[in-house]
């Protein structure tokens, strides 16, 4: 829906910047002359982007007190440093799962781009790139652990973060019952995103079952705005579709990997089939790795597969009755 619209209704201001080939939309929650910012962008985001936007609507980063971070990946908390220096009385804030890898790059990157190593790994190439986008570690100040943490924020005004915990372990949603808006950030993961290139990225769920119930409690949120991180503000019927959208990606999905297991099989062999035959549209890249691991790990905790040491090869084979 068009930024102006939600900003009207709401008092939220919209920071959408470019990203590599997609987008990303920051989210300023503005209560007088306070705020709070939802997500940095990465390393050179504030600097390109925020500055402009702060000057251009009367502001400065004195007026933020709290910044929040979705999750720990570098398009979200990459910012974090240089608004740190721009206001040292910031806090930041994130779930607890999170803060590490949100503060320490050198350790997000290696738990999470080398969790399937020697499988997937990625070039020095893409290890530098990645790093420069994550920017100079920079302190998160404040956790949460809950299931729901209500944040009291700017003076006398609450918002509700709702922990997730699938596309990364930490990973929050903000809600904001005044607003009747949800920030998403990463959330609903559609069936990936499609980059201009033709390529497209591979949705990235950790946890299926965490993902599952995510969609249904978003579904049963049923707010009027959904702030997406990719996507822009959603309204009702685009974000409808998206949830479809959704569901459908994990039932195909599911439905492929089971149609797969006539023999043992690894996440190698598992990955390279499952490209080949459906997702060839999609960069190989970590996320195809790190979700069909999650989808078959979801099929043992159903019983429905189970693991085999196969000389020493890890395999999933089916559960016989
Ligand atoms: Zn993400």
């Amino acid at each position: 829906m068009e930024n102006k619209i939600f900003e009207t209704k709401t008092g939220i201001k919209v920071i959408d910047t470019p990203f590599l080939t997609a987008q990303l939309s920051l989210y300023l929650i503005l209560e007088g002359d306070k705020a709070v910012l939802i997500d940095t962008g990465v390393a050179d985001t504030p600097k390109t982007y925020i500055d402009k936007f702060l000057s251009d609507n009367g502001l400065s980063y004195s007026n933020i007190e709290n910044v929040i971070i979705t999750h720990a990946h570098h398009d979200h908390f990459g910012g974090n440093y240089y608004v740190s220096q721009k206001n040292p009385l910031i806090k930041f804030i994130s779930h607890k799962l999170d803060y590490e890898w949100i503060e320490d790059h050198q350790k997000h990157y290696h738990e999470m781009y080398l969790t399937h190593a020697p499988i997937w790994m990625p070039d020095e190439a893409y290890k530098d790139g990645l790093l420069q986008m994550c920017g100079k570690n920079s302190v998160v100040h404040q956790t949460m652990d809950d299931p729901k943490t209500t944040l009291n924020l700017l003076g006398n005004w609450q918002l509700e973060a709702i922990h997730i915990g699938s596309h990364t372990k930490g990973e929050i949603i903000l809600h904001s019952k005044k607003h009747d808006t949800v920030f998403t950030s990463d959330t609903i993961q559609g069936c990936g995103s499609q980059l201009e290139t033709g390529c497209a990225v591979f949705p990235l769920i950790n946890d299926l079952e965490k993902y599952i119930d995510a969609l249904h409690l978003l579904r049963d949120l049923n707010c009027h705005y959904v702030c997406t991180s990719h996507q822009g503000v959603l309204d009702k019927a685009e974000f409808t579709i998206e949830i479809e959208t959704s569901f459908k990606f994990i039932e195909d999905l599911l439905n492929n990997i089971k149609g797969l297991f006539n023999n043992p099989i690894s996440l190698n062999e598992l990955v390279d089939s499952l490209w080949k035959e459906f997702y060839s549209n999609y960069e190989k890249g970590f996320q195809i790795y790190a979700t069909t691991y999650a989808f078959c790990n979801y099929l043992k905790d159903k019983e429905i597969i189970s693991k085999i040491s196969d000389d020493g090869v890890l395999k999933w084979v089916m559960t016989k009755a």
